[in-house]
């Protein structure tokens, strides 16, 4: 019966009577000032594995399980204390806001403390036909809207922080239409599909997919401390030629099993030291450092420290560094 109304053209033509639905998806600009790659990473994205397991919109492992945003990273508590700038990614109307709650490292005795709150401090904007983003983990005392407010698109709302449950300072932002999550990277669907990022993305700017970066690099007289690496202080820039040893470090994030983060230093007489070294299992985030015990003083004049990320034998990421010994 519809085969034979087709034929006759009778469905096409109801059809193309009937109103189309309004798309009236957000177009989102980018949530937090910073350069991507540079000044910020994308560290986690949405989780589309149904199950207990964890993947990201490429398929790849950049997520963990039941991720339901993506998470815009700094490299360190030092550039989070300096302040970065959330703002909002499409226009819309202040739904909720929360501030107050410390900027702290989360670990399970905070639990009680967070008492569910994990988002931290944040904010919910409502955008048209259903959709909402939520922005997370800002810092304590910055969030500036209030209920109701109407905000534009780029308009500040606060910024980055370590409130509620993160243990490194990012952006945690949310898109959900009608309720229910939304990858932004690719809000068609179909979690199988494993998009490379050149999908349709409802973000205004192309955004592109890093699978792994060096989040900093520096020089130390000794292996640093993991915490100071994280709060950006590890980086020694005055050292002195009888300094008891020379050290290069690499912070990096999207380690995967048998990556190798090459850690090398370059000095006024040649190479100075050159270690590869194997990352034995995946890891969100971690550190690697390598150098000398000196027992005669360094040359005086520049040295050029670089650490690389490789996978599968070619380089995702480096961060070079130089210091003057004098
Ligand atoms: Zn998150």
């Amino acid at each position: 019966m519809v085969k034979k109304a087709m034929r006759a053209g009778i469905i096409p033509a109801l059809f193309l009577s009937l109103p189309l639905p309004v798309l009236s998806e957000p177009k989102l600009a980018m949530p937090i000032d910073c350069a991507l790659g540079e000044s910020c990473f994308i560290q986690n994205y949405m989780d589309r594995d149904p199950g207990p397991g964890a993947r990201d919109f490429t398929c790849a492992g950049l997520s963990y399980n039941d991720h339901k945003g993506t998470d815009f990273g700094l490299p360190s508590l030092a550039a989070m204390q300096a302040g970065v700038t959330v703002r909002a990614a499409a226009s819309g109307s202040v739904r909720g806001r929360r501030d107050g709650m410390i900027d702290k490292v989360y670990t399970p005795k905070e639990d009680a403390r967070i008492d569910g709150r994990d988002c931290g401090n944040g904010v919910v904007l409502v955008h048209d036909d259903g959709w909402e983003t939520q922005y997370c983990h800002m810092k304590k005392g910055t969030v500036h809207v209030r209920n109701g407010q109407m905000v534009d698109a780029g308009e500040p709302l606060g910024q980055v922080g370590l409130s509620g449950r993160t243990q490194f300072p990012h952006l945690h932002i949310s898109v959900r239409r009608a309720g229910q999550p939304v990858d932004p990277f690719t809000p068609d669907g179909d979690p199988d599909a494993c998009g490379s990022g050149s999908a349709r993305a409802m973000w205004i700017d192309d955004i592109l997919y890093q699978p792994g970066a060096v989040l900093s690099a520096g020089f130390s007289t000794g292996v640093p401390e993991y915490a100071a690496i994280k709060a950006g202080t590890a980086a020694e820039t005055d050292i002195a030629a009888d300094a008891p040893a020379l050290v290069i470090w690499g912070y990096a994030f999207g380690g995967r099993q048998a990556d190798v983060l090459s850690l090398r230093i370059d000095g006024p007489e040649g190479r100075f030291i050159d270690k590869r070294l194997l990352i034995k299992k995946d890891q969100a985030q971690f550190f690697r450092a390598t150098g000398k015990r000196l027992k005669a003083p360094l040359t005086r004049g520049i040295y050029r420290g670089t650490a690389t990320l490789i996978r599968d034998g070619a380089e995702v990421s480096a961060q070079m560094v130089s210091i003057t010994v004098q």
